[in-house]
């Protein structure tokens, strides 16, 4: 394969092959950045319609270095990736409004009162980690009964639905009173339970609704929302619709009273929309 300390032709080829690399024919020149950087890639290519740039130009804005956070395990809080809003770390409840949720040992008890973040938010990764009370206490909507509002007003529903003993579109994981989840997720009460969110805003134009709110989420890992239409805001028994409100509320977790209890919650503000390196149409 070496031939006087030099890769053959097809020595390189075969490297080239197995490393997935495409290598320029003729009149196919890679160029680099005009930063500077070093980036390579081409300009001699068709612009991505919707895009100012050309197909695989390096001259595209890098997506941002963003440190993943490291998951929970059974021995170990996880901790938030670098660029989120670290909402609770078991330390302090400097994030949140003054109340009367009890601090202890790292997670956060629901007694009385929802408790409300001091920032608000529009667009929105939130992960958080919950457990319903075990023993189990209470019937249907009073085992571990709490929630996620986003904006004050939208809530996922948390609960105890590992018996499916309550109405579908009341059930853990469900865009309260509007839809289930795909599936049901949930653990026994007394399990660490995870859920992430992506939540988008609604817009209003002149105080009329122009788009609705959107939840993909995931519950315990799997996929239980995508890009589900929030109807309008929580409503027990009745339909409420949507009003009129600030582009960006704070964000309750709700008091049902039922001592449910939470950990490791961190959000990350999505309020850019698409970024310029997935410019859009
Ligand atoms: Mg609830």
């Amino acid at each position: 394969m070496q031939r006087s300390g030099r890769l053959t032709r097809g020595a390189v080829l075969t490297l080239v092959a197995v490393a997935g690399i495409t290598l320029p024919a003729q009149g196919q020149e890679l160029v680099k950045s005009k930063d500077g950087a070093g980036v390579v890639g081409y300009k001699d290519t068709p612009i991505l319609p919707w895009t100012k740039y050309h197909k695989h130009d390096p001259d595209r804005p890098q997506s941002p270095v963003v440190v993943p956070g490291r998951p929970s395990t059974p021995d170990q809080v996880g901790t938030a990736p670098s660029d989120a809003l670290v909402l609770f770390d078991g330390a302090d409840l400097s994030q949140w409004k003054p109340n009367e949720w009890k601090l202890e040992n790292g997670e956060v008890t629901c007694t009385k009162g929802n408790l409300e973040t001091v920032q608000s938010f529009g667009d929105c990764q939130l992960h958080l980690e919950w457990q319903a009370p075990d023993p189990p206490r209470g019937p249907q909507m009073n085992r571990g009964n709490s929630g996620v509002y986003f904006m004050k007003r939208y809530e996922v529903q948390i609960c105890d639905a590992y018996t499916e003993k309550i109405y579908p579109d009341g059930m853990a994981a469900a865009i309260y009173g509007e839809t289930p989840p795909l599936v049901n997720a949930t653990l026994p009460p007394g399990k660490w339970q995870t859920y992430d969110i992506i939540f988008s805003a609604p817009v209003f134009q002149e105080g009329q609704l122009a788009k609705h709110a959107m939840v993909t989420m995931f519950h315990n890992g799997l996929l239980v929302h995508h890009n589900t239409k929030i109807m309008g805001p929580c409503a027990w028994r009745t339909i409420a619709p949507y009003e009129a409100h600030p582009a960006k509320q704070p964000l309750h977790l709700q008091a049902h009273g039922n001592p449910v209890r939470f950990r490791n919650i961190w959000i990350r503000p999505l309020d850019t929309g698409l970024r310029e390196t997935q410019a859009a149409p």
